[in-house]
């Protein structure tokens, strides 16, 4: 094909006749007057996203590629626009920013046409609007499918790396659990042996073998609490939970609890109250699960809060939406509180708010830290109970210590 040279205005105005068809004579003599002619090379930008529409285009000879710049810098094709057709006209419609980047692909030639001159020739012919109008809805549809098209192809990927994600999360848990269950053994075998080290008279009679098998006795418990913990986010997280329902008195479960805690209580000089028990019905649930969750929220108040300050868990009877009667407990503390960002996230196992210091001590020291599996478990026996369970603090403060609360609710049927 050979190039439309465009030198002279008759020429431009003949090229500009078939594509504003309707377009009265003289407005094509005055549009064919302020068009400019521009050769430009290939990769030359034309118009830029965000620059305000003053002018339309009509590529000549050559082609141009519309397109829009990500956040990521990656471009986004839209389309292509080849010889005799418009681009640009969206925005000076709109009287608005340009909505994507235009670049030639090849040298091309390409008609501006000013703002002004464009609007008045539209005004003045109504077949044009209307072709532009249908031009534009195409080009909108052709690009919403295409979005379309993209996402579900997003969407299909997002799928696929989550069964990949769900598969290799299985498998690591599947690991865990047997490393679990493996080094539980050894670990027993550590703990019997050193409870027999402890008892021998030479061990007894010098102080530094002494503590170096405390030590490795209160080490090898700790490993042991750890693997014990594992094994039950396990079940847990694959269902495995299997809860032995019986009448429980929670009660005695929290009596048992605070005796467990008693030396932890004084050598940190924190006080616990447990009050409403006493007039609570009886639970139906499984006791040792029910223990271990109520174990796990206490022992989680004692770590969180500093030393002098008050644990409070309250029991009551309430009814609450969908679970309909049901006992509540409250487990309340003065301590370092919960930033609202986390607390949900705190119930995710291997979670833990903020730095929180790994220590190999015990597990009742200041911000002592654990594995991050305590509240995972809780949450897993109280579902499994057909509970609920949420936390509440109006923050996180180490300096002010707003404190924070851990509800329980679990569904005890309807009075008989
Ligand atoms: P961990 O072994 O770290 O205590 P948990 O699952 O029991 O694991 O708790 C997860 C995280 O939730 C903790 O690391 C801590 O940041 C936060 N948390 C739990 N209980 C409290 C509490 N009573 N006060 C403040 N933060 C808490």
């Amino acid at each position: 094909m050979s190039s439309p040279t465009l030198s002279s205005q008759t020429e431009i105005k003949e090229f500009l006749r078939p594509l504003l068809m309707g377009v009265e004579e003289e407005e094509l003599d005055v549009l064919a007057e302020k068009a400019i002619v521009r050769t430009l090379p290939a990769q030359a930008i034309i118009c830029q996203e965000g620059e305000i529409g003053d002018a339309v285009y009509v590529v000549v000879e050559g082609e141009v590629e519309v397109f829009k710049r990500m956040d990521d810098e990656t471009e986004h094709h839209l389309h292509y626009t080849g010889a005799g057709e418009f681009f640009g006209e969206m925005a000076v419609l709109q009287e608005s920013a340009r909505t994507a980047t235009v670049r030639t692909t090849r040298p091309t030639t390409i008609l501006e046409i000013g703002r002004d001159p464009f609007l008045e020739a539209l005004g003045r012919s109504p077949s044009l609007g209307i072709r532009i109008m249908v031009r534009l809805t195409n080009r909108l549809r052709d690009s919403d499918q295409q979005a379309i098209a993209k996402l579900s192809q997003a969407n299909a990927e997002l799928t696929r790396m989550l069964h990949r994600l769900e598969r290799l999360d299985r498998t690591k848990s599947d690991f865990i659990q047997v490393a679990a269950h493996e080094l539980r053994t050894p670990v027993a075998a550590l703990t019997g042996y050193a409870q027999i080290l402890r008892g021998d008279p030479a061990v007894q009679g010098t102080s530094n073998l002494r503590a170096l098998v405390e030590g490795i006795t209160s080490s090898a418990e700790r490993l042991h609490r750890i693997f014990n913990s594992i094994l039950d986010v396990s079940k847990v997280m694959s269902g495995e939970l299997q809860v032995r329902r019986s009448p429980v008195s929670l009660s005695l479960v929290l009596r048992g609890i605070a005796s467990d805690f008693m030396a932890a209580l004084q050598e940190r000089h924190l006080t616990l109250t447990v009050e409403g028990f006493d007039e609570l019905p009886y639970c139906p649930g499984d006791p040792d699960l029910l223990y271990k969750a109520f174990h796990h929220l206490i022992n989680n108040a004692i770590k969180y809060t500093p030393n002098g300050g008050q644990i409070t868990v309250s029991g009551r009877v309430t009814k609450a939406a969908e679970l309909g009667r049901c006992i509540e407990v409250a487990v309340q503390d003065t301590g370092i509180g919960i930033a609202p960002e986390d607390l949900e996230l705190i119930f995710e196992k291997f979670y833990r708010q903020g730095e929180v210091a790994f220590h190999s001590s015990g597990t009742t020291q200041f911000k002592g830290g654990g594995p991050g599996l305590g509240l995972t478990i809780a949450q897993g026996i109280i579902v499994a109970h057909g509970g609920r369970i949420w936390a509440e603090s109006p923050g996180y403060d180490e300096t002010t210590c707003p404190g924070s609360r851990f509800v329980v609710q679990l569904p005890v049927g309807s009075e008989t």
